[in-house]
């Protein structure tokens, strides 16, 4: 598995599992935990949830996949924004902990821009990593005019920027993907495959057939191609996770690069960071 380094020098695998849509349904749980604990076998190691994903119970099925093996395991959770000041993200991490059933995260993450000032946002992240509770933090869904108010808020320690990327959400490279790039930070892909749609688009399904692969797999393979995004696809049965990880070992010749680029190109100017 292909590694992605946060600016402390950490390693993470460059393809991670996703969290969102688990724990809703009882009936679907035991799947669930199993094709997180495959992924977590076949190298996904970095698992992302949140506080606000079924309302805390996918961080205690995430807690329970991972128990046994949490040391292998490079947890990531979020905070809301309304949790997100001096007061209040000391308690919302506490009990994303607890119901992970863990003593840290590996990194804690704000879900998105809210009310609180960022420089309080940082103030109590950073606190947090004193405290030893979390082992760094970082960002989500923020575009590159927040970023650089982040990091003049004194956020220069900021491990990533959680953002939604894939073949139909191209508007990253034109600005916050290369600014990213230049502070050495990394970003997350989220919703990777476009939350199944992608895989039902008949151009990438072409391309998947050419290949004798699959238009998941493709377009897992063209993300982490860039060589500094990680993405953490959703898979709720082993049979998708299995597909997903040997999207890591497909490398797309650069004839496909360009059939994907013309069947899915970038906007031709700036446009607002998306987010789902
Ligand atoms: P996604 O990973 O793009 O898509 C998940 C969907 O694709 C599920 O319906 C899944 O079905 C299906 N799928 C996965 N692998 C497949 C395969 N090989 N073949 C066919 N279908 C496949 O969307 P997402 O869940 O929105 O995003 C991924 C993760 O990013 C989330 O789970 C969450 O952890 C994070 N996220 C973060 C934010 C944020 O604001 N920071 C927003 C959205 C998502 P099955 O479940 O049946 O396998």
């Amino acid at each position: 598995m292909r590694s992605i380094r946060f600016p402390d020098g950490t390693e993470v695998p460059a393809l991670g599992q996703g969290t969102w849509m688990m724990a809703e349904h009882p009936n679907r749980r035991v799947d669930e935990i199993t094709a997180l604990r495959a992924g977590i076998e076949l190298g996904m190691t970095l698992v992302d949830t949140a506080e606000m994903y079924a309302d805390g119970e996918s961080e205690r099925l995430v807690g329970e996949a991972v128990a046994g093996v949490r040391n292998r395991v490079f947890l990531v959770s979020k905070a809301y924004p309304h949790n997100a000041s001096r007061d209040r993200l000391p308690r919302a991490c506490e009990a994303s902990l607890e119901r992970l059933g863990t003593d840290r995260l590996d990194l804690y993450l704000l879900h998105w821009r809210g009310s609180v000032p960022l420089a309080e946002t940082v103030d109590a992240m950073e606190r947090l990593v004193d405290a030893g509770r979390i082992m760094r933090w970082g960002v989500s869904n923020l575009d590159v005019d927040d970023m650089a108010e982040l990091v003049s808020a004194g956020g220069d320690a900021c491990a990533t920027d959680q953002i939604l990327y894939n073949l139909t959400r191209r508007g990253p490279e034109r600005d916050l993907l290369p600014w990213l790039a230049g502070r050495g930070t990394p970003a997350m892909a989220y919703s990777p495959v476009e939350q199944g749609r992608l895989v039902r688009e008949p151009m990438l399904a072409d391309v998947a057939a050419d290949l004798g692969a699959t238009p998941a797999q493709v377009a897992l393979a063209w993300i982490l191609a860039r060589g500094d995004i990680i993405a953490i696809p959703k898979a709720g049965s082993v049979a998708h996770v299995r597909e997903n990880r040997a999207a890591a070992e497909l490398v797309l010749a650069p004839e496909t690069m360009a059939r994907l680029d013309a069947a899915f190109p970038a906007p031709p100017g700036s446009v607002p960071l998306e987010m789902l």
